[in-house]
């Protein structure tokens, strides 16, 4: 199978010949930006760049999809008024000025291919598709409406203005919400095998349950059902610590994506198997960045032993490989996936 078919296939519960490897964001960037010569300033404003810094990753790596979307998860809040700066010379932008929440009403949709900076990840995947979208799974990716509102205006901000204006948190999750379901059209078009969807702010140490159905779930429910209605493949995303990932289940993606030192494997699996794909997250930010190949064969073996041999699994990092994981840990990783999650 081309690592394409294999990722395809996992996503849509079929047979597979091994395991698929999943690739997140510019994981492991360090690497890339030294191999390249390349930088993620330019990459953030030129999709040729971009897309040179995202397939670097699949021939260094080799994991089975890449990613046409990275940069800290501010383009979209960016394309609806939030304010960058770069202070680290390597490193992803971050905020420099959210919108005031008296200018919230203000906020419209947008097209991506219309906005400057948003439109950079979307023509880098029209170039990534063209140079090996035959041969390796291209995804595109963008944060839930929840997210992008509280890159929009401040977490927190959000969060208090759930209590204490939620008329107007509403209507910009509305707006953030039409966006996305363009930005949805718009990948789907050029033909990724599916959207990533960072959604990490569904998690119990921040919200509860009903809270968020009301903040949340609705506006990816609007937007997950818009990507089905144009057979185009979800994968949600949720790396908080408590992760509210049964509601997640809910809003019917095509994979969810979980790390494994926050949910139990047994319950997960038990409540995806012959529905969802199940991307397991190994644990990135301790054993994928400290610990020796060894400890990152061993957690690849027991999660491939525990899960056993039906289909619908993929297997990738907790989140975004950290910048500097070394590299015979990324080997150790793909390596004993191509071992111990071969099948047939
Ligand atoms: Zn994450």
């Amino acid at each position: 199978m081309t690592p394409r078919e294999r990722f395809r296939a996992a996503l849509e519960l079929e047979p597979v010949d091994r395991v698929p490897l999943f690739y997140q964001h510019l994981g492991a960037a360090k690497w890339l930006l030294q191999s390249t010569g390349l930088r993620i300033h330019d990459g953030l404003q030129d999709p040729e760049v971009f897309a040179k810094l995202s397939l670097a990753a699949h021939e260094m790596y080799g994991f089975d999809n890449v990613m046409a979307g990275w940069g800290d998860l501010l383009m979209a809040a960016k394309a609806h008024g939030t304010q960058w700066k770069f202070p680290e010379r390597d490193f992803y932008p971050r905020p420099e000025k959210y919108v005031d929440m008296s200018d919230i009403d203000k906020v419209q949709p947008v097209d991506p291919l219309e906005d400057p900076t948003w439109s950079v990840s979307v023509r880098a995947a029209r170039i990534m598709k063209e140079k090996v979208g035959d041969e390796v799974a291209v995804l595109g990716c963008i944060e839930s409406p929840n997210m992008i509102a509280s890159e929009v205006v401040g977490m927190e901000t959000l969060l208090m203005g759930c209590l204490t204006d939620p008329d107007a948190v509403s209507k910009l999750l509305d707006t953030v919400t039409q966006s996305s379901i363009r930005y949805g059209e718009v990948v789907n078009d050029i033909g990724v095998d599916g959207v990533f969807i960072e959604s990490s702010t569904a998690g119990g140490e921040m919200i509860d349950p009903s809270m968020f159905q009301q903040f949340d779930g609705q506006y990816l429910v609007r937007f997950i059902d818009s990507c089905r209605a144009n057979g185009l493949n979800t994968l949600l995303h949720n790396c908080s610590e408590k992760p509210l990932w049964r509601e997640h289940l809910e809003t019917r993606p095509t994979a969810i994506h979980l790390q494994l030192s926050s949910v139990s494997l047994p319950d997960a699996a038990a409540a995806v198997k012959g529905k969802t794909c199940f991307i397991a997250g190994i644990e990135h930010r301790d054993l994928l960045l400290n610990r020796t190949p060894d400890d990152v064969r061993a957690a690849v073996k027991s999660t491939l032993d525990a899960w056993g041999q039906d289909p619908g699994l993929i297997l990738g990092p907790g989140c975004e490989l950290p910048y500097k994981v070394p590299v015979e840990n990324i080997k150790a990783f793909k390596e004993s996936v191509e071992r111990y999650g071969k099948r047939q």
